[in-house]
């Protein structure tokens, strides 16, 4: 039968992490931290568990970590989202994020990306029927170009994808950006899907952006963050989306449908971590840290480092070491180097080249410390 999604394959980054295991590689490609997590979330999880909490929880999450999430976002943000209605608990950001679309995209509709972009977002708009707008981040810089944007919306346009901090460039979109985008998008009726996974992962004293401290962008917006990477927990695919309330009801409405609801003693377990805001205020540091090893480390080498000021991805252009593509390149470098990373023409449709690969560094510092070594021979 045919294909809905003809020109998709396994991801990059299962293929990545499957070539690091085979050859006994340091993976640092495929975004999951090496660690584990706070002994303390893993109890509270247990305890609910034990507790009875095992049975289908409310369709849109238990109300305590609905709670949880609309008062942190109120805190950090200054918008206040109604837990009844305006939050809903998600199998991770790509569950969100694939519901959105399939809520609000009707066939032929337009939606923009801005490249490089994530891997699910275009599987997700194709699936929903819509029309796949592909703008260029700025070259080099990849610095948004309004001007690019604002020639790509017609009136077919339903909805936009913005990420920060991006994933795989590691820049986050400043106050100005994110006032720019409110304005472009101020005279029409364009949705907008704001993937904050990396919302806790913001350096050098920067103030991550959320889209729900912009009112003009706010209105329209699905705002999409996970658990998972917040608190190093990837596997327990948990996630939240905000959206005002009619945007949320036409969300719960597929929602319902393609998951229903998640599972309960995570969502309990996460409920009384979120109480303390250590748990999550600390994150930049912690990860600053890391980032500052990864970095250092490579200094003098061949790699020329890219800025990386938020998530927990480091780009390195490899032009003084090879010729190769750079899916060739990570190849090479699994094998005969022993480090995996990710091509950055993976986020791209055309396989754009520019002798980029990225690497996560929400590893160990051991583990960085032989992936450095090892980079360091290039
Ligand atoms: N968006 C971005 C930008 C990501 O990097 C990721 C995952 N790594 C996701 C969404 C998906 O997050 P989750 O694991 O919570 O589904
Ligand atoms: N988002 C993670 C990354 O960019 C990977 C998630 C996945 O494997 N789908 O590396």
């Amino acid at each position: 039968f045919p294909s809905r999604l003809p020109d998709v394959g396994t991801t990059i980054f299962a293929t990545m992490s499957a070539l690091a295991a085979e050859h006994g590689a340091v993976n640092l490609g495929q975004g999951f931290p090496d660690f584990a997590c706070d002994p303390a979330l893993v109890a509270g999880v247990t305890q609910a568990m034990q507790a009875g909490h095992n049975q289908y929880p409310p369709m849109p999450g238990i109300p305590a970590l609905r709670a949880a999430v609309a008062s942190k976002i109120e805190a950090l943000h200054a918008r206040r989202y109604c837990a009844e209605r305006e939050i809903t608990i998600t199998a991770g950001a790509t569950q969100a994020i694939l519901t959105a679309l399939l809520a609000c995209v009707q066939p032929g509709d337009e939606v923009i990306v801005l490249e490089p972009c994530y891997d699910s977002y275009v599987p997700g708009i194709e699936l929903a029927g819509g029309k796949v707008v592909r703008v260029p981040l700025t070259p080099g810089s990849f610095r948004p170009d309004f001007g690019k944007i604002a020639a790509a919306l017609t009136p077919r346009t339903r909805l936009l994808i913005l990420n920060t901090p991006h994933n795989p460039s590691a820049t986050v979109w400043s106050e100005a950006d994110m006032r720019q985008l409110e304005d472009l998008l101020a005279p029409t009726d364009v949705l907008l899907v704001s993937d904050e996974v990396y919302e806790h992962m913001v350096f050098d004293g920067q103030q991550h952006q959320s889209a729900a401290r912009f009112a003009g962008l706010a209105e329209r917006a699905f705002i999409v963050s996970s658990f998972g990477k917040t608190f190093h927990v990837t596997g327990w695919k948990v996630g939240t989306v905000a959206a005002p309330a009619p945007l949320m009801a036409e969300f719960r409405k597929v929602h319902q449908f393609n998951v229903f609801t998640v599972n309960t003693p995570m969502q309990h377990g996460l409920a009384q971590y979120l109480q303390q805001p250590a748990h999550y205020l600390g994150l930049p540091a912690f990860y600053q840290a890391k980032r500052d090893l990864f970095r250092q480390g490579l200094q003098g080498s061949r790699l020329r480092l890219l800025p990386s000021s938020g998530s927990y991805f480091q780009c390195v252009d490899y032009s003084a070491v090879s010729d190769l593509t750079e899916m060739q390149f990570c190849e090479w470098l699994v094998r005969e180097i022993g480090v995996a990373g990710i091509p950055v023409s993976a986020f791209y449709g055309d396989g754009f080249n520019q002798r980029l690969v990225r690497f996560c560094f929400a590893k160990q510092d051991e583990t960085l410390h032989t992936a450095l070594q090892r980079l360091r021979r290039l």
